[in-house]
């Protein structure tokens, strides 16, 4: 076991940039439009008829394949529409505040985002890669915290809440390539750890950062278009899995429109404690949430649907949950990870013993599920499960260092383990 090194955070930003946070952007950024909003800006700078469909394939290419920073590099565009180009937009990504390397090799990006309308302040939203061999996993926001309030999750208390647009969505894509080199002819950063299987170091994406994805469906969705075109970003739509608390009414549609994959995050299973741990139970109770499981068009044996489940020490991690849990999911696709709790600051909660963890695992093991009990990635820098949280709540070395202790016994059993 590596020791973990809190010296790694690097803070990218000089404080005197930080200064200017209030300012509206000069010019809107073309990154993150999908077709219809690149249109619309050429558009808007007087470009008509036949020639818009050329220049938006032109210009998606150049953003989306080749990660494009300048309109002057775009050398198969005229040089009259670059100037016009530059003289309206930019390609301008949310800024990286601080990028933090956990010694795992996990790397959290803490993004500030500009007002969307005016008037409206800037924000701070995290997205985290957690590499492996062979892919590497980008956890993305789809909102500036989250109105749900699960007992368990620290982002449910942040207060800030504002849904990020498609454009932000996808930027957070874009970052991720743009600092681990993720584009042709680019290069990882040295040190780095990226899959090294030859393919994309930004493979997978899930939706399990920030915010609940279901309460911002239409931007989400839109960005999920934008991720899954072919001749763009080009991701998978096998490799893309979006976690919802429940939302039921939205799962149908989701699911029909993007054929991503699906994350239900159970965590108990009767309705009384789920109504605690994840209050948005009391409107769309267990067997509702479960019936949109069993409808959903992405799934089959083949694709199943994860059920996230959270081991919480005796609160939902007892031999009969997991029994109950196995009957529950009968008839349905599913394979079940279990999530040690990761702990933060003030939270009320302890993850459940190892003992326990592998009694769960064994019962929902021999009813026939996968059961991989998720890695803690990231512990050290807070990027793990439900630790995320901006307007930091900036953390003394201290508290961190506590956190981690546990983090780090746990880590290691963990390790042990699974993958
Ligand atoms: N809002 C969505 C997606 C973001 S949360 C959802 O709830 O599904 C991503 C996953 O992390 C969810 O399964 C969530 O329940 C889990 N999680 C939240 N806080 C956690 C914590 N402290 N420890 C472990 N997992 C946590
Ligand atoms: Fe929101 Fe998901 Fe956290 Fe619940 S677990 S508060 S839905 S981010």
């Amino acid at each position: 076991m590596p020791t973990l090194d809190l010296a790694n955070a690097k803070p990218v930003v000089k404080p005197a940039a930080a200064a200017a946070v209030h300012a509206l952007p000069a010019k809107p950024s073309l990154v993150g439009l999908d077709r219809a909003g690149l249109k619309a800006a050429l558009e808007a700078i007087g470009i008509e008829g036949k020639e818009t469909r050329m220049r938006v394939s032109q210009l998606w290419g150049w953003i989306y394949q080749r990660g494009a920073k300048t309109f002057e590099e775009m050398s198969n565009v005229s040089k009259h529409l670059r100037a016009a180009l530059v003289e309206n937009y930019t390609l301008d990504r949310p800024e990286v505040v601080v990028e933090q390397v956990s010694v795992d090799g996990t790397r959290k990006w803490l993004m500030r985002i500009p007002p969307s309308i005016a008037g409206e302040k800037w924000h701070e939203i995290e997205t985290v890669y957690i590499p492996t061999r062979d892919r590497g996993t980008l956890c993305i926001s789809s909102q500036v915290g989250c109105t749900l309030t699960c007992s368990f999750c620290h982002t449910g208390t942040q207060k800030l809440v504002r849904n990020l647009t498609a454009a932000e969505i996808v930027a957070q894509i874009i970052v991720a390539r743009d600092r681990l080199g993720d584009w042709p002819g680019q290069q990882p950063p040295e040190g780095a750890f990226v899959p090294d299987d030859g393919g994309r170091f930004v493979s997978n994406i899930v939706l399990m950062g920030m915010g609940e994805p279901l309460y911002n469906v239409e931007n989400v969705t839109a960005a999920l278009k934008v991720l899954l075109d072919q001749d763009g970003l080009q991701l998978s739509k096998r490799r893309i899995t979006l976690s919802t608390s429940g939302v039921v009414p939205e799962i149908g549609r989701v699911g029909a429109e993007t054929g991503v994959s699906l994350a239900i995050s159970l965590h108990a299973v009767t309705d009384d404690l789920r109504d605690e741990l994840v209050p948005l139970n009391r409107k769309y109770p267990i067997a509702d949430l479960l019936d949109a499981c069993r409808n959903y068009p992405a799934a089959s044996n083949a694709r199943r649907i994860t059920f996230e489940y959270v081991m919480l020490k005796g609160v939902n991690d007892s031999i009969d949950d997991a029994k109950r849990l196995v009957r529950l999911l009968k008839g349905i696709p599913a394979k079940i990870n279990l999530i040690p709790f990761n702990p933060w600051p003030g939270s009320k909660y302890e993850c459940s013993d190892w003992e326990q963890i592998e009694r769960f695992s064994e019962i929902v093991f021999d009813a026939g599920y996968s059961s991989p009990v998720r890695t803690p990635r990231g512990r050290d820098i807070l990027a793990a499960c439900g630790q995320l949280k901006s307007e930091t709540e900036k953390l003394r070395a201290k508290e961190r260092a506590e956190l981690m202790s546990k983090a780090e016994q746990d880590a290691f059993r963990a390790m042990s383990m699974v993958d």
